[in-house]
């Protein structure tokens, strides 16, 4: 690659779900002539030794990784960090660091000069940096296009007065149910399908603030990029871009990556959990679609009477489970709080772990149903590989992905937020061997063949990517 080559500097929000769509717009990129430079939070550079080694984090020579501080302590008791610490302490301390990254990269002989960035759309200070030196910047935004056009919602939510709450009541006495009839393109939408930060009585409220300004700041690049496709959003689609013009549509980009680049750049990773690949060769074991796999993503935490009703609810199904307890998914230690009954009563039938290659497990032929808390990534993922969900949402935009799973793809059925084990029981049977269960299971089948035309050449996702390196490679100086 020479000193002429374009250069993208790719900057995600530091958390889990945020970084993997970034590293794989990033790797698309760098297989289309891009020399990249990816960059984590020190905190989360640390995490991703332990986890994966440090040769993970070696790239190659035009891909390297580079790290900012974010102001927070560099360790902390749970290995973990709070979001609403970060969304304060990033636009000022990262904001600054990374600053003098580009002018530290600008300055080496040995990369070329920085003719891009690539920003996640809640990473929008970066668009300030941007604007200083000249650089085009494009945003990735890596919700859903439902939960995005809630968040586009946020000012008139506040407007209208739905924002802040007028008394905690109002999260118990039904008002949630309220139907917001006055965005066309959300038909059926309530207020508790809206993004989980609005449901708060303090108009200076962190999340709420910090996301509203997020996406007001995407008018501002030069282009935003999310990761779904036009078939399954369209409608909600086209209101975003009554917004946002332009915007460029390129999911799923895990089918589109394994598409495109025929090397998969597996080495390099970025899980911040160490995974566990022996789950592979336990789901060899059991016939097809016959495995319910259980996740919850990177971020939520679970109470240890849920954690308990999930279990016992498993247990009684009698089909074989994969369930990924993380390490800090309970306060006092997940896997501890379930008692030797149940690790009896599952003997041989259930596998439980830490962290798992998630996408290698969805697309095993054994894993017939997945019960999931309906992040953006794990729910293109699952439509990736045509396994219909179970949707437990728990935060953010996950109760809009959850909605439209539910009444409009048709590939999810809701279970209650109070979990309890005969309903886990009863759904998981109904997924696995229901009429309903094998109707969703037949559209999350079709979803998954929509998805791969779409990732075909000529198919939307394909074409707007290469707009998107086309777009980059004009703008360079
Ligand atoms: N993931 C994984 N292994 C796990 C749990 C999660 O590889 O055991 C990955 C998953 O494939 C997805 C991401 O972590 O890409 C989680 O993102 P998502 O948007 O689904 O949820 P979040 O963690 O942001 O709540």
């Amino acid at each position: 690659m020479e000193a002429g080559n374009p250069h993208a500097v790719c900057i995600p929000l530091p958390a889990q779900g945020h970084i993997n769509p970034m590293l794989l717009l990033a790797k698309l990129l760098h297989f289309h002539g891009f020399h990249i430079t990816f960059i984590h939070t020190e905190f989360n550079y640390h995490r991703l030794v332990q986890s994966r080694g440090l040769d993970s984090l070696r790239g190659s020579p035009h891909f390297r990784f580079e790290t900012i501080t974010d102001g927070l302590p560099s360790t902390n008791m749970l290995g973990i960090q709070d979001l609403p610490d970060l969304c304060l302490a990033l636009p000022v301390h990262g904001l600054r660091s990374f600053r003098e990254l580009i002018m530290k990269l600008n300055a080496r002989s040995d990369v070329p000069p920085v003719t891009s960035i690539i920003s996640d759309g809640v990473m929008s200070f970066t668009l300030e940096v941007a604007e200083e030196f000249g650089i085009p910047e494009m945003v990735l935004f890596t919700p859903s296009a439902c939960g995005m056009l809630g968040y586009l919602h946020f000012e008139d939510l506040k407007e209208r007065g739905y924002f802040p709450l007028k008394d905690e009541s109002e999260l118990n006495n039904g008002y949630l149910e309220t139907e917001i009839d006055w965005i066309p393109a959300m038909k059926g939408v309530r207020l508790k399908d809206m993004p989980t930060f609005i449901r708060t009585t303090n108009p200076d409220d962190i999340m709420f603030n910090y996301n509203l300004q997020s996406v007001n700041n995407a008018r501002k690049a030069a282009a935003v990029i999310l990761n779904t496709f036009d078939d399954f959003e369209h409608h909600v689609l086209d209101a975003i871009k009554t917004k946002l013009p332009k915007l460029y549509t390129v999911g799923p980009l895990s089918m589109l990556q394994r598409r495109l680049c025929p090397t998969n750049f597996d080495s390099i990773g970025s899980n911040l959990w160490k995974e566990d690949t022996q789950c592979l060769g336990w789901l060899d074991r059991w016939k097809p679609k016959s495995v319910v796999y259980v996740n919850y993503g990177s971020l939520i935490t679970v109470t240890p009477q849920h954690l308990r009703e999930f279990a016992w609810g498993l247990a009684d199904t009698n089909y074989p489970f994969l369930w990924v307890i993380r390490p800090d998914i309970v306060d006092g230690g997940g896997e501890r709080i379930l008692s030797k009954e149940f690790t009896a009563a599952i003997s041989g039938r259930g596998l439980l772990v830490g962290w798992c290659p998630q996408e290698r497990v969805l697309s095993h032929p054994s894993v017939g149903g997945f019960l999931t808390h309906c992040g953006w990534n794990s729910t293109m993922e699952s439509v990736s590989e045509g396994v219909p969900l179970i949707c437990w949402p728990f935060f953010a935009e996950q109760q809009m992905n959850c909605f439209y799973s539910c009444t409009k793809w048709g590939i999810g059925m809701e279970i209650d937020s109070d979990i309890k084990s005969e309903k886990v029981e009863s759904l998981v049977r109904e997924l696995m061997e229901g009429m309903k269960g094998q109707g969703l299971r037949q559209n999350a089948i079709d979803w998954k063949k929509k998805a791969e035309i779409v990732t075909s050449p000529d198919g939307s996702s394909y074409i707007n990517f290469n707009k998107i390196v086309i777009q980059l490679k004009q703008r360079m100086p």
